[in-house]
């Protein structure tokens, strides 16, 4: 039978502490305004950095791939075959990387569902960043490595744990986001490299929402460090700025051959549609030929960040346009959440479990889409409803 009591004292509960969710209803495409709920917003809430998700390039590539492969891929590559956009999608990524192969996925989410547990298993080790993202966690628990947590970003933290456990395991792997997507600060991958040659780990790194962000025309975090060759993994979504969806992992032939034969969301879940990856194509295309979208995106965000640091808000350690403003408690965040839809702002509240208990905070997702007239409505709106709540 199925527990509805216990269930329902859950959701009662999670109510109460302000941590129940509420999925909105979108009426438009995403950009710079949408319609959430019946009533057109400015939309601060999306990954949509660059504004690919409705790019007309994308929508036109999106129709010719139904055209040319019909809607679906009807079965999981291994039985029913890549499909030839497929292959040449994983060509193009890798060179947009400047990686030997990529391998693509379904998500960025089953990118590391796959990758992390082909890798590493019982007897290995896993030393993660205790902020990495809620899919490196359960791609981690899946491969039955031991986890071994290092504080955020603490690299003598990190480096004592590799002297203590490293040689009490077989292989091991450092794991990082490159980006955090709460705070927007990014993982110092210089030091990471070090670490992980001196003491024998493989080295991944899930570059989600530094890809189309950090380093030239968008090509991620390793580029920026210009640590191509010496990071073993390096996982991406095209759900965030590439604005489809989809994830790869991309690295040495040897990783995309290892990944063909283990990973689990490839062997056992039916690949994206050609629909998406031609869009994707084309995202790779435009971020080769012209680097524009991404130095607006830039742009906006330092205008965004700076004027909010002005009004005397506290944007924590961003190092990105992933703009956190600060709040604690979770009912507040709400409220201010709510004040500001009320005011045709679109910005979400995030509280625990993304972000640690008393730690709620408005997360500002700025992006290459918006003007600056949108980006004064927006400083204007979070200055009248921070003075209303005693956050400024
Ligand atoms: C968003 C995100 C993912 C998931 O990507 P999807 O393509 O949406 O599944 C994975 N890792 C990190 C670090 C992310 O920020």
């Amino acid at each position: 039978m199925f527990p509805r009591e216990e269930y329902i004292r859950e959701l009662e509960e999670r109510k109460a502490q302000g941590l129940y969710i509420n999925i909105r209803k979108i009426g438009s495409p995403q950009g710079a305004w949408l319609v959430v709920d019946g009533k057109e917003v400015l939309n601060l809430s999306s990954n949509n950095y660059l504004g690919f998700a409705n790019h007309p390039r994308l929508v036109d590539a999106a129709k010719k791939g139904v055209e040319a492969y019909g809607a679906g891929p009807a079965a999981v590559r291994t039985i029913a075959g890549n499909q030839l956009p497929q292959e040449e999608l994983e060509q193009r990524l890798a060179e947009f990387k400047e990686a030997e192969a990529a391998v693509l996925y379904q998500s960025g989410f089953t990118a590391n569902l796959g990758t992390i547990p082909a890798l590493v298993t019982e007897g290995d080790a896993i030393f993660s960043d205790e902020l990495n993202h809620a899919s490196i966690i359960d791609g981690a628990r899946l491969s039955r490595a031991k986890i071994i947590r290092y504080p955020h970003l603490d690299m003598d933290a990190l480096e004592n744990l590799l002297k203590q456990e490293r040689s009490n395991y077989k292989k091991a792997m450092i794991i990082t986001d490159g980006v955090f997507s709460m705070d927007g600060d990014i993982a110092p991958l210089d030091k990471l490299v070090d670490l992980a040659e001196k003491y024998n780990c493989i080295l991944y790194v899930d570059d989600a929402h530094g890809e189309g962000v950090l380093g030239d025309s968008g090509r991620g975090i390793v580029h920026m460090f210009g640590l191509q060759g010496r990071v073993d993994v390096e996982i991406g979504t095209l759900s965030k700025a590439f604005g489809v969806v989809g994830g790869y992992a991309a690295g040495s032939k040897l990783l995309a051959e290892v990944l063909k034969q283990k990973a689990r969301p490839l062997l056992f879940s039916s690949a994206p549609t050609a629909a998406d990856v031609y869009a994707c194509l084309e995202a790779v295309k435009i971020l080769q030929e012209s680097d524009e979208l991404v130095r607006k995106l830039w742009d906006n965000a330092d205008y965004f960040k700076q004027n909010m640091k002005s009004l005397g808000f506290d944007i924590g350690h961003s190092q990105t346009p992933i703009t956190p403003v600060m709040i604690g408690d979770e009912l507040t965040a709400q409220t201010f959440s709510k004040k500001l839809f009320e005011r045709n702002v679109f910005a979400q509240a995030i509280s625990y479990p993304t972000v640690p208990k008393g730690k709620a905070r408005m997360r500002v997702m700025i992006s290459a889409t918006h003007s600056k007239k949108d980006l004064d409505f927006a400083l204007e709106q979070f200055a009248a409803v921070g003075k209303e709540l005693g956050v400024i």
